[in-house]
């Protein structure tokens, strides 16, 4: 018997494989070399998908959203080295969104000391998802892939389980639904930690039982609907700028939300931080109440301690009003420049006729300057976890990834559902080349480029010409131009995508039903749009970047 027994061998590869799989890894993004490759076909063998990418920055960025999207770490898997350090961004990204994620890295090989069962696999996973989310490496030695060990010998730890909710003290429970009752001009903000939390059902029932002005975060957005009438997105600065209270539900006080101070918000605004990091509380402003715990449990909390007493913010108040007026004039200047019919096109005429036809269901992943900006405040979200951009470290290049992310989930979870991909042409250039992937697995992805012919801004072609007549390209190329009237829909072509250039509404229009309707591929809009386009009059900067 103990003869037989030994001679059963498995892989490192096969162990490492197995580990994941028992620790419910369902994608991994990565590329493959020596010695990772083995892995991942060992992964494949047991049912796990494996996506190939062409650049680790952006394997790592998909992997990092499965995390955001799933709540169990997606895996990005790369070779040592320049691979790993391509991957860096990725980690980088995740940190600062909070995501959980796992790198797992192929090392040169050890020189003899054993390695320990894989014991390094379930601590990985239980602290890229415990406290606050973030990245985990895992290093494995080349000679380990390769590795022959008897069956008989591994033990795979069992499945890390979820992180256990916690919630926030009681006694601060009781302030804070005080601090909210007395609110003259209360405003909750819900940030992409809240859609983390699956906190909707909560956060909803709050807002709607209390009659409570919300504004979402750029990720935030969906938790509760964009189009929900008590949405305050239309006045995002108003409402800031006015509020004396203000809830965060996993929110940080950072550059999104102008750090809390002065002059975007009242000297003197009391702020109800909800967040599962304790250091997180008090960062920049002194918050009246802290609520540290679940966001889905402490609104929990929230709602009981409040439901003691029948209150509801008054629906008639001034601040209402006041914030109303706003949406309005606001939503108009917009759609006024929406209907300009003037060529080429604006931000505003792009997006209004965009949002016309985006099924309520998708996906809106988006990244650029403008093109992000102006496309959050026209394309509406109506589910949580639904949009992804370039988030808390103002990552450029995520946007392929997280789409090819989205799509595969989208794919095994909800089939039919389209992912709208609205990127600037600085954007898409970082990634480019995972338009190949997109294509190999064909992937339910609309690809929409804003092209401007530069970062910021850049030159129509007739400048463009003018400008080199007599003169050497880096000399006199502004830093933030690209070439001019770039044909980005031949990179999708050039995979067998459908690609459309389009210069006018009517054909921004067309192209979008046609690729809509085409549920067979992959198709990239490249829409040329003012070289020189910009947002509309704003009270105060969005963001704290120059505006080139
Ligand atoms: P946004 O960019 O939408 O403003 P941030 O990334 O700044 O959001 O903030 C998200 C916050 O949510 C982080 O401080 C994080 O610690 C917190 N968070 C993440 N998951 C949870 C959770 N399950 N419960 C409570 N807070 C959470
Ligand atoms: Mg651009």
């Amino acid at each position: 018997n103990f003869a037989e027994r030994s001679e059963e061998q498995v892989s490192g590869a096969k162990v490492i494989a197995q580990a994941l799989k028992t620790q419910d890894v369902e994608y991994i993004f990565g590329i493959v070399g020596i010695p990772v490759t083995e892995i991942a076909i060992a992964a494949q063998q047991l049912g796990i998908k494996y996506i190939g990418m062409r650049n680790e920055q952006a394997a790592c960025y998909a992997a990092s959203a499965i995390g955001y999207l799933t709540s169990r770490p997606g895996v990005c898997l790369v070779v040592s080295g320049p691979g790993l350090i391509h991957a860096l961004g990725g980690m980088a990204n995740a940190n600062m969104n909070c995501w959980p994620l796992l790198v797992i890295g192929g090392s040169s090989e050890r020189n003899q000391e054993t390695m320990g069962a894989f014991q390094e696999f379930p601590q990985a996973v239980r602290s890229s998802i415990y406290g606050r989310p973030g990245a985990c490496y895992v290093d494995i030695p080349a000679d380990f892939v390769n590795l022959q060990v008897n069956v008989n010998s591994i033990k795979y730890m069992e499945r890390c389980m979820s992180p256990p909710i916690s919630m926030a003290e009681t006694s601060a429970v009781c302030t804070a639904a005080s601090v909210i009752r007395n609110a003259k001009q209360p405003l909750l903000i819900i940030g992409k930690g809240a859609a983390y939390a699956h906190a909707e059902e909560s956060i909803k029932k709050l807002v709607e039982q209390y009659k409570l002005p919300f504004l979402p975060t750029p990720m935030g957005k969906g938790v509760v609907p964009d189009n929900h009438p008590y949405c305050v997105g239309a006045a995002r600065s108003r409402a800031l700028q006015f509020a004396d209270v203000i809830v965060l539900f996993g929110a940080r006080l950072n550059w999104i939300l102008h750090f809390g101070l002065p002059p975007r918000y009242q000297p003197d605004v009391k702020f109800i931080q909800v967040d599962i990091c304790a250091e997180e509380l008090g960062n920049n402003v002194k918050p009246a109440v802290t609520l540290l715990g679940n966001i889905h449990a402490v609104t929990k909390q929230l709602l009981e301690e409040l439901d003691k007493t029948p209150w509801q913010y008054p629906p008639e108040s001034k601040w209402w009003k006041t914030l109303r007026e706003k949406m309005k004039s606001n939503e108009a200047a917009s759609k006024e420049l929406a209907s300009k019919k003037s060529l080429p096109m604006n931000y505003y005429t792009v997006f209004y006729h965009v949002q016309e036809q985006l099924p309520r269901d998708c996906f809106v992943v988006s990244e650029g300057a403008n093109t992000m900006d102006i496309g959050r405040t026209v394309l509406q979200n109506y589910l949580p976890r639904h949009r992804l951009d370039a988030g808390t470290f103002g990552t450029m290049g995520v946007g392929l990834g997280f789409a090819i992310a989205a799509a595969v989930v989208a794919k095994d979870r909800s089939p039919g559902q389209w992912i709208i991909c609205v990127e600037g042409d600085s954007a898409f250039g970082f990634s480019g080349m995972e338009v190949e992937t997109i294509c190999r697995y064909n992937l339910p992805i609309i690809l929409l480029v804003v092209n401007n012919n530069g970062i910021y801004q850049g030159f129509d072609t007739d400048t463009w010409k003018e400008m080199l007549k007599f003169q050497d390209a880096t000399a006199v190329v502004p830093p933030m131009c690209l070439l001019p009237n770039s044909h980005y829909e031949q990179v999708m072509t050039a995979f067998g995508g459908k690609g459309y250039f389009v210069q006018t509404p009517e054909e921004l229009q067309k192209s979008l039903r046609q690729s809509l309707a085409d549920t067979t591929k992959p198709s990239l809009i490249n829409i040329m749009i003012e070289p020189q386009a910009t947002r509309k009059a704003q009270d105060f900067h969005w963001l704290t970047r120059s505006n080139m």
